[in-house]
């Protein structure tokens, strides 16, 4: 992530706690246990970033955090637990569709699937999403390292295919050994420095 760090500035319950400020924001999205923590604390280059979003309470909330003057990155909560009450999940739905609906800052989606698995129900709900808001979204294949090069090729041709193109790219990242952390951090800098600019010229 370059010189700048994430500061963990708050979290969200409702769209009157989102931020004001305008900066862009970049949403993490994906199934809980997908590696979603793991990875921004890789991006952040810090070990605990994102610790605070899993800790109890907080995972059922928007987690943001500020990279300096240039962005928020968006911790939304993980779908996908086996057995969670109806309520629960409709509680889930409401909070992230509160969230990505007409969200004038969101820049980007980075979209998590572990790179071994096919698409999931809960996948399949988040890409409609996605597509249905214009959202741009970026695809990180998280876990990389658990395969060798070959497959994890044949996995990523696999996934794009899955997709049918809705995504800007389907990128290969290891929060683990750090393979494609910086590639992605590349990514979604320009996509939000983008956004920043295109914001200004339409003001
Ligand atoms: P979250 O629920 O999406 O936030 O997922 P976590 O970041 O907590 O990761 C879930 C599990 O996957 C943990 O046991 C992590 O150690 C493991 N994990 C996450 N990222 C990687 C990775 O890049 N490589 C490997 N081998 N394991 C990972």
């Amino acid at each position: 992530m370059g010189k700048e760090t994430a500061v963990f500035v708050g979290s969200a319950t409702s769209p009157v706690q989102f931020p004001r400020d305008g900066l862009p924001e970049v949403a993490f999205l994906g199934r809980s246990n997908v590696g979603k923590s793991s990875l921004l604390n890789a991006l952040a280059g810090v070990k605990d970033l994102a610790r605070v979003s899993a800790t109890p309470g907080r995972t059922r909330l928007v987690n943001f955090f500020r990279v300096g003057g240039l962005m928020y990155l968006a911790d939304l909560p993980g779908y996908g637990y086996a057995k969670v009450p109806e309520g629960m999940r409709r509680s889930w739905e409401r909070l992230v569709t509160s969230y990505l609906l007409g969200r004038e800052p969101l820049a980007l989606g980075v979209f998590l699937v572990d790179i071994r698995h096919d698409l999931g129900q809960g996948d399949r709900s988040l890409q409609s999403l996605l597509e249905q808001e214009r959202l741009p979204y970026l695809v990180a294949a998280t876990k990389a390292d658990k395969l060798g090069r070959g497959e994890a090729g044949r996995r990523l041709a696999s996934l794009r295919a899955e997709l049918g193109g809705g995504a800007l790219d389907v990128m290969a990242v290891s929060a683990q050994t750090g393979d494609g952390v910086g590639n992605l951090w590349k990514t979604i800098r320009a996509v939000a420095t983008h956004h920043r600019e295109e914001s200004y010229a339409g003001n």
